[in-house]
């Protein structure tokens, strides 16, 4: 490693210790990314040429996102945070996305959702859970007696990977410190992880579904509940019970109600 290379690999783990993170794991990956990607300045994406897209509108609002020390931390509003990061390059989704997703609802919310990444509706949107899903998703907050402007609804990953395909670990890598700057910023009570997915890779868990459901973890301080994915749901309507039971259990834990 040469003087450049340590140095921009200090800060990523300063980084790491600022946005509250005690222990991880060096993988090859994880080294390759932080300092080929770390600090630098973003990849400009390719210029397009037709009318100004959704996503042309995004960029442009978008300010250089090189998450060097403090960065994030230094973003104080939901605002501040989505114009300093909606541009990032920081891993290879950034050159397919059409939208970067940030997220959806209120950003004093007492309850959040997060689920894995984008699909193909959201993407083309910009907004999280939009499609079939995400319908459902709807109709599962209005039954927990609330409107989805009510809560905050997240992903992991803000960009599409390819195809609907599972998130890759340098993906997560990269943009998890987007979700946790997230979550300082609103302070749920609780959070509300969908699917299996997406409560194994927070929990850093290969438990398997059955057993995360129905137990109230901690994610980074906050009460954090797994349950089935709404795509899942649809797949399978027998899972509606129990994720039902789930979202009483979020809601019980966020304000005492019985539904
Ligand atoms: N699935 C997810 O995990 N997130 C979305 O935003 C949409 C579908």
């Amino acid at each position: 490693m040469n003087r450049n290379e340590r140095e921009r690999f200090s800060s990523f783990v300063s980084q790491r210790i600022e946005m509250g993170e005690t222990e991880w794991y060096l993988s090859p990956d994880l080294v390759r990314s932080s300092l080929g990607n770390f600090n630098k300045s973003p990849v400009i994406p390719e210029p397009k040429s037709a009318a100004p897209s959704v996503s042309d509108a995004q960029e442009s609002a978008c300010e250089e996102s090189s998450f060097g020390n403090g960065f994030l931390t230094a973003q104080k509003s939901f605002e501040d945070l989505e114009k300093a990061v909606c541009g990032c390059m920081r891993c290879a989704l950034g050159k397919t996305r059409t939208n970067f997703v940030f997220g959806d609802g209120n950003p004093d919310a007492g309850i959040m959702f997060i689920g894995e990444a984008p699909g193909a509706d959201e993407d083309a949107q910009g907004v999280p859970f939009v499609g079939r899903a995400g319908q459902l998703l709807t109709r599962m907050i209005e039954a927990m007696k609330l409107r989805r402007e009510d809560v905050y609804i997240g992903n992991i990953l803000k960009c599409r990977p390819p195809n609907n395909r599972d998130p890759k670990p340098e993906e997560i890598e990269m943009c998890e410190p987007i979700l946790l700057r997230q979550i300082e910023i609103i302070r749920p009570k609780v959070i509300c992880a969908l699917g299996r997915i997406s409560g194994q890779t927070l929990l850093r868990t290969k438990s398997n579904l059955g057993s995360l459901r129905g137990k109230i973890h901690d994610y980074h301080g906050v009460k954090f509940i797994v349950t089935y994915h709404p795509a899942a749901l649809l797949r399978n309507p027998h899972w509606k019970k129990p994720a039902w039971e789930d979202l009483k259990l979020v809601r019980r834990e966020y304000d005492g109600l019985e539904l």
